[in-house]
């Protein structure tokens, strides 16, 4: 007996072949299938006419880890009540608590958690200047052997701001390639506040590292004076380095993000780094930050690969963000609502919105997890 689950009328958005078609999405054991190999007798469907279907969304950046932090939020909150089969905490656990994040965090939500695990070993759960200190990051030894032991870090975090690095300047990122390179893991940046400067930074980063934050307002940002990329910037996405949107609490701005797209068509994924302070405001979810790129005017299948083929491809995740048959069938089931709504970026800039995405149906292996009232 095999069961199957039959996702039926829904407009589904491949991002893979970047495009949106009404159809049907077979299940078989928690796995995408197809017609063929669907079991009738014991067939469960569920018509989602007016919503669309796509790989299970995949938010790169969030804080999670409730119980060491004071900004960690609950995972399935911001996870599969929100539409989002699989969140990655950035950088809340360094090794030091990573057994505890493991038992407190990944085993008991149902939404996957993966990590990016802070190079420094008491990641935030000891202040947030958790690289001020160089004899406090984590050694290549002591990387290797937790590498050996959880399968859920996808590469490592670094937060490169000012109030972070104190008087270490650009150190902790050279530090943090050396350790990418013998480990073979990208690094997730954070970029903020110099010093270190920008023009340090990127200069660093290699094919598969992700900048987060990367269309923040300060000043010293990815763009110049004349809103056209800096060389540095320019050069990391020539050589392979994503951008990610990492909106926060200060970190993203309408006005950034719009010049970007004015002169820039290169891919980029989209993120929250949401936590229990700017869960309400600004960013409030996922897909609430996603609105903002539609109303920006980027295509909805746009918005739709920077949560799914992007992380994907920029993690090496098999089964995640793709509909290919075979993979694990996480799904997520949305709905685009025309309802007037004022959004606001970190600089508290007002945006008028008519059309929300909002989360209808999410599936995780098969499974209906969440289901909007
Ligand atoms: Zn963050």
């Amino acid at each position: 007996m095999c069961e199957t689950i039959v996702l039926k009328n829904g407009w589904v958005i491949d991002p893979e072949k970047k495009n949106i078609v009404k159809e049907d999405v077979y299940i078989v054991d928690g796995k995408f299938a197809s017609l063929e190999e669907i079991d009738s007798d014991h067939k469960t469907e569920i018509d989602v006419e007016g919503s669309y279907v796509s790989p299970g969304f995949i938010d790169m950046h969030v804080h999670v880890f409730e119980a060491k932090t004071e900004l960690g939020i609950n995972a399935d909150k911001v996870g599969i009540d929100q539409g989002v089969t699989t969140i990655v905490d950035a950088g809340s656990s360094g090794i030091d608590d990573y057994s505890s994040f493991r038992k407190t965090i990944i085993e008991p939500n149902q939404t996957e958690v993966l990590s990016f695990i802070n190079i420094s070993r008491k990641g935030l759960c000891n202040g947030l200047s958790e690289l001020a200190d160089m004899d406090e990051l984590t050694t290549l030894d002591e990387l290797q052997e937790i590498l050996a032991n959880e399968k859920n870090i996808v590469g490592l975090k670094a937060r490169m701001s000012a109030s972070v690095v104190k008087d270490n300047g650009i150190k902790p990122l050279e530090y943090a390639r050396k350790l990418a390179n013998e480990a073979n893991l990208p690094i997730m940046v954070h970029i903020g506040n110099a010093p270190p400067e920008i023009t340090e930074i990127l200069p660093l980063l290699t094919k598969g590292d992700i900048v987060t934050h990367a269309f923040h307002g300060k000043k010293g940002g990815i763009l110049s004076k004349d809103d056209r990329l800096i060389n540095e910037a320019f050069e990391a996405i020539e050589r392979g380095v994503l951008f990610d949107v990492g909106h926060g609490t200060s970190s993203f701005s309408f006005q950034t993000m719009k010049k970007y797209k004015e002169k820039y068509q290169y891919p980029f994924s989209t993120s929250t780094d949401i936590y229990i302070g700017n869960y309400d405001k600004p960013v409030g979810s996922l897909m609430t930050t996603m609105s903002k790129l539609l109303a920006i005017g980027y295509s909805l299948e746009e918005v739709v690969a920077s949560v799914t083929l992007r992380p994907k491809l920029a993690l090496a995740l098999a089964e995640q963000g793709s509909l290919q048959h075979g993979t694990r069938a996480d799904v997520t089931v949305f709905k685009i609502v025309n309802q007037d709504e004022t959004l606001i970026d970190s600089h508290g800039e007002q945006m008028k919105v008519n059309k929300l995405m909002v989360p209808h149906l999410t599936l995780r292996q098969g499974k209906v997890v969440f289901e909007s009232k």
